[in-house]
């Protein structure tokens, strides 16, 4: 580290600019100006002071004479670079692209972007301590077992995929091979082509990437990797880490000496010099998209990364998103189906429980009807395992008559309106419409009209009420707060120490469970009536997946079966679950989204504003609208009226979003490139405001 020289012999002093972590109201959001005496390469890490604080900063390479900032301070009024970290490689050209595009989409600083990606230990790092690290990044590598891992011969479905890979890899950094959506049903032998090509990109001499939804929740994949690659050096990047051990892993990347990176949303940042594949997993999960600060998905910025750096990236799912499936049919996406299980297995049958067909009891609050329990009772009798499948995840409530079937829709859009049970409101979340909740059913005068999805909290209870003696087993977010509850409880499962398991998604997950032969969705309905847009895509993937988990042993696969309880079993949604259908679902879903203007066919994003009131946090919204209306290309772009989040208030503060509109991406991130700078400007005349953020390609509306 070089410390500042004494002053009589000073080398010329050199402008540098460098991205650090400016906060939001100082206005700067481009990398700042400072002096240095040492030429420091673009990439190189350094300490800067800001203010009086000193702060982690990357050197920038040079600006695009477009983007210039004009007003140049004179050199020698530049406050100096405080230190170099130079016993660390810079951070490759493309690595300052990957984030500069990032933080220019997702509409933040460069350096904030930097600094939220890159490991938190940087800044504290002494080069005696950074020897010593290095030191240990020798013993990276995994252990070696006496008996090699069998590799199976690939089926023709996989051997088709990994030609095309092994193609796209041999043309590595030369043109960008098209990306490429690995569409298989749940032991297709996806994980099996992944592992191929990562063996191939090792064999070439290059690291591999491959992202993941939740670590946690996918013991079994870091497994499968972990004994195919014995001997290579794997890391794994992900917010469980301690800061110590993002650092180690970081590093071993950065250096080149981790031949596998292994990570969730994070990892897409990871600086890997040798990168050769990058793999994402369950391409369509909601966890790649990062919920707060730089609201990035890592799904869309590892394809941008490997367009960027030219290499191969597999996108696989056995139920891609839809914007993912859609490129594909554009011919944007090269996609390669795997329809069949490897080893001939079943999918489960479907089964759709009417559950009209049951007798009506005035407030039936069941979700266990009787015959779930039968079919409960039959796997306990064959020693056989159930799943039980709770969507709890908050969809917000929809209004619902049990009488006529009347719903609280939007009459100006097609979207439910969303109970909103402080006030006693329908509000639509789209357009902003709304109503008091009337007394009674506006379809039949019904005075008993109730929200649509609750109920299932007992679930636990009454199963140990019905089935005496059954061993029941919940995993959901409450059971597994403590480290190490999911793995032991898991653990449980797998060793049979348990008949019925009960969980929300978090069970649906890549876990493979041998002895389950009954997988039943207990309430599920409340998604096709959200008001969120995605829902219904979210439904379908997480019963497909939850399908998945049953009859894995094609010996049990036979006589498996997957129950789903609902109020509405001719809903095209369910229709397409019976025949395992994704393409029939993704069509009628994809027609839906056309005729109503939504993603794939529209972009959106949503300016979010938080503040002690609703009216400032409303005030804020409207003057930002009326400001966005004045700009150069506001014709291209809708902005909706302010509307009051899903969850309105949290800890006293009111919470409202606003959505923006365009068909065209480029207009859509021409406006707010424009526009929300000028925001910054218009928080301070709004006293009452505290804070506001922009989230684009929003998840959920
Ligand atoms: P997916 O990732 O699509 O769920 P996997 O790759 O996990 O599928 O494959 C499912 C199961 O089949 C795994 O147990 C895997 O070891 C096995 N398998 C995968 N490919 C083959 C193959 N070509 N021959 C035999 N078994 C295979
Ligand atoms: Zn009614
Ligand atoms: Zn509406």
């Amino acid at each position: 580290m070089s410390e500042q020289a004494p002053s009589q012999l000073l080398p010329p002093l050199q402008r540098l600019r460098v991205a650090v972590d400016a906060p939001q109201h100082s206005g700067l959001t481009g990398p700042l100006d400072y002096a240095s005496e040492q030429a420091l390469a673009p990439g190189s890490l350094v300490r800067v002071p800001l203010g009086r604080r000193e702060l982690l900063g990357v050197v920038w390479p040079a600006a695009r004479e477009d983007a210039a900032t004009g007003a140049e301070f004179p050199l020698q009024d530049l406050r100096p670079v405080t230190a170099a970290l130079d016993a660390l490689p810079p951070l490759s050209a493309h690595w300052c692209s990957l984030v500069e595009f990032a933080a220019l989409y997702y509409q933040r600083s460069v350096g904030e972007l930097a600094a939220a990606v890159l490991p938190p230990q940087l800044r504290e790092l002494e080069p005696k301590q950074l020897q010593l690290r290095l030191k240990k990044l020798d013993k990276l590598a995994l252990p070696v077992p006496a008996e090699p891992a069998a590799r199976p011969e690939l089926s023709p479905a996989q051997a088709e995929a990994l030609a095309q890979l092994d193609e796209m890899l041999a043309q590595n950094g030369t043109q960008s091979p098209q990306p490429l959506l690995l569409y298989g049903v749940t032991g297709s032998g996806k994980t099996e082509v992944y592992l191929r090509a990562a063996e191939h990109a090792l064999a070439a001499g290059r690291q591999v990437l491959v992202l993941v939804p939740e670590i946690n929740l996918t013991p079994q994949l870091e497994a499968r990797f972990a004994e195919r690659f014995a001997g290579t050096a794997m890391v794994s990047l992900h917010s469980g880490l301690t800061p110590a051990q993002r650092l180690r892993n970081w590093l071993a990347a950065h250096f080149g000496r981790a031949q596998l990176v292994l990570g969730t949303r994070l990892a897409v940042f990871a600086s890997m010099p040798k990168l050769g594949l990058i793999v994402v997993d369950e391409e369509h999960d909601p966890s790649y998209k990062q919920q707060d600060g730089a609201r990035y998905s890592a799904r869309d910025l590892a394809v941008y990364r490997a367009h960027l750096e030219k290499l191969p990236v597999i996108l696989g799912s056995a139920t891609p998103s839809l914007e993912s499936w859609h490129r594909a049919e554009e011919g944007r996406y090269r996609r390669l189906s795997m329809p069949q299980r490897i080893g001939g297995g079943a999918l489960p049958k479907v089964r759709l429980f009417d559950m009209n067909s049951l007798p009506r009891n005035k407030g039936v609050t069941t979700v266990l009807s009787k015959p779930l329990i039968e079919a409960l009772r039959l796997r306990l009798e064959r020693g056989e395992q159930s799943l039980m499948f709770l969507n709890r995840r908050g969809y917000a409530p929809v209004l619902h008559c049990l009488e006529c079937g009347w719903k609280s829709e939007c009459p100006h859009c097609s979207a439910f309106r969303v109970f909103h049970k402080l006030d006693r409101t329908l509000r639509c979340h789209h357009c902003g419409f709304t109503e008091r909740v009337p007394p009674a059913c506006p379809g039949c005068g019904n005075p008993d009209i109730a929200p649509l999805g609750r109920g299932t909290e007992k679930l636990e209870e009454q199963l140990a009420e019905a089935l005496p003696g059954a061993r029941v087993a919940r995993i959901d977010a409450d059971s597994t707060k403590l480290k190490g509850s999911l793995e032991a409880q898991l653990g449980a499962v797998h060793a049979g120490e348990v008949d019925i398991l009960v969980g929300t998604q978090m069970v649906t997950k890549g876990h493979d469970f041998r002895r389950i032969t009954l997988v039943a969705a207990v309430n599920p309905d409340g998604a096709l009536f959200s008001s969120d847009f995605r829902a219904p895509e979210r439904l379908f993937a997480l019963l497909m997946q939850a399908a998945g988990r049953a009859g894995r042993d094609a010996e049990a696969a036979a006589r498996s079966e997957m129950w789903v309880q609902t109020w509405h079993p001719q809903h095209a949604l369910y229709q397409a679950l019976t025949t395992h259908d994704f393409e029939r679902f993704a069509r009628s879903q994809l027609e839906e989204r056309l005729s109503a203007g939504l993603p794939p066919f529209a972009h959106l994003a949503l300016l979010r504003a938080e503040a002690r009131t609703a009216e400032a946090a409303k005030a804020f919204l409207q003057a930002a609208a009326a400001v966005a209306a004045e700009l150069d290309g506001a014709g291209q772009v809708l902005v909706y009226a302010p509307v009051p989040m899903q969850v309105a208030r949290v800890a006293n503060i009111e919470r409202l979003q606003m959505l923006v509109e365009s068909e065209s991406r480029v207009a859509l991130q021409r406006l707010l490139a424009a526009w929300l700078p000028a925001l910054g400007a218009l928080k301070r005349e709004h006293k009452g405001l505290i804070r506001w953020a922009v989230d684009v390609d929003p998840l959920a509306i």
